[in-house]
């Protein structure tokens, strides 16, 4: 067990690091960030920003001498600077791990083997592997890049089998997954931890409204049956021990207007749709993360009050500052902002909850208060 007074490293400067490396400092944490951004969100709270690239042989050397142990908030670390580290010092999650949920088509080839069920897809590498790819797929469906996508970016909607080839060619021609759109009832995501005796528990979960590719709300719990959140559960466990996973993970589904449940994507760390769990939860997917991470029990899951989160992105500054009066006006109102200093449209800033002893009233009070922002 690495106990409080450690220094942990978190590799990846964004918000998740930040959110992480506060619930550390909770806990009596040291921990040092490693980012390249000089300015970033988890460096200007960290006890140590290392601002270096990923793969800097000194900033690695650096992390290894100070740290009792490692983790990423980023899914696109190099898989190859885990490892590294790894021959020094414990990283959670493993090099592995992260290399399966970092492309879409190892992802999607991973949960399919696993058994369990996708949207239908087909790998696109090349111009030739279009045509039996569309008539496999068929319409509508989505071209998403294999790698580096997030928050919807990297991928085009496909209407018509003739939309392909110029979608690909939009895309650069980079290894791409072609997936069917499917008529969506609702999504849901699972926050879980597992630490390293394979023992794991899941954060309760989480329905998820997007606007424009981007999560915008969640609301927890999700209105969806017991049956439906136990086998999104039960697939977000099974995932996660074949993976041999330790550490915080989601994974994403979508539920289809037919009632199956599929899955989306499995983010190798904690997530945005887990962000409820620092207002809500006996313990927040971040401290959770600590404990997987140094090997203590798991902490309580237990969710303290129906809530409500909504992100907060730049587009909200256009015109002036949002009024945050009326955030710290509303009963059971949290704010969270994450130190950006740039507001660009799409950005996320920082976000806020809304508790409420009745779930759908939270969710009428967030939305009432995000339209006063
Ligand atoms: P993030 O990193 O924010 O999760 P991403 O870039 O990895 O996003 P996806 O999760 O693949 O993107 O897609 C973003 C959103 O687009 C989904 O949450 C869903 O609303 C919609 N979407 C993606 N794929 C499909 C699909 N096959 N059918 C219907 N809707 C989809
Ligand atoms: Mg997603």
């Amino acid at each position: 067990m690495i106990l409080p007074g450690a220094t942990l490293g978190m590799l990846g400067g964004g918000q998740l690091g930040r959110l992480f490396t506060l619930a550390a400092h909770d806990l009596g944490y040291r921990v040092v960030v490693l980012d390249p951004d000089p300015d970033s969100p988890a460096g200007r709270v960290a006890d140590e920003h290392l601002h270096a690239s990923y793969s800097d042989p000194w900033a690695l050397e650096r992390m290894t001498q100070e740290c009792a142990a490692v983790t990423t908030e980023f899914e696109n670390i190099p898989a190859d600077t885990l490892e590294r580290l790894a021959e020094t010092v414990p990283v959670h999650p493993s090099a592995d791990a992260v290399r399966t949920a970092q492309d879409r088509i190892r992802e999607k080839t991973f949960i399919r083997e696993a058994g369990l069920p996708t949207a239908p897809f087909a790998v696109v590498r090349s111009v030739d592997d279009l045509e039996a790819a569309i008539a496999e797929v068929g319409v509508p469906a989505i071209l998403k890049r294999a790698a580096l996508g997030y928050d919807g970016k990297g991928q085009v909607r496909i209407g018509a089998a003739d939309e392909l080839a110029p979608a690909f060619a939009l895309l650069g021609e980079v290894p791409c997954v072609l997936e069917r759109r499917v008529e969506l009832e609702r999504e849901v995501s699972v926050v879980l931890a597992r630490g390293g005796q394979g023992e794991a528990l899941c954060f309760p979960l989480a329905e998820n409204e997007h606007r424009g590719g981007i999560l915008d709300v969640s609301i927890v719990p999700a209105r969806v049956s017991e049956r439906v959140a136990a086998q999104a559960r039960a697939m977000a466990l099974s995932l996660a021990e074949r993976l041999g996973y330790r550490g915080v993970m989601a994974v994403e589904f979508f539920l289809t207007r037919d009632g199956d449940l599929l899955v989306n994507e499995i983010a190798p760390r904690p997530h945005n749709s887990g962000h409820y769990t620092i207002d809500a939860c006996a313990t927040s997917q971040f401290e959770q993360q600590l404990r997987a991470l140094c090997g203590l029990p798991l902490g309580d899951v237990r969710l303290l009050s129906p809530v409500v989160m909504v992100n907060l992105l730049g587009d909200l500054w256009a015109e002036r500052e949002p009024h945050w009066e009326r955030i710290f006006a509303a009963e059971g109102a949290r704010l969270h902002l994450y130190g950006k200093r740039e507001p660009r449209p799409g950005r996320k800033m920082g976000h806020f909850c809304v508790l409420d002893g009745d779930a759908e009233r939270a969710l009428q009070r967030a939305r009432d208060t995000f339209a006063a922002l």
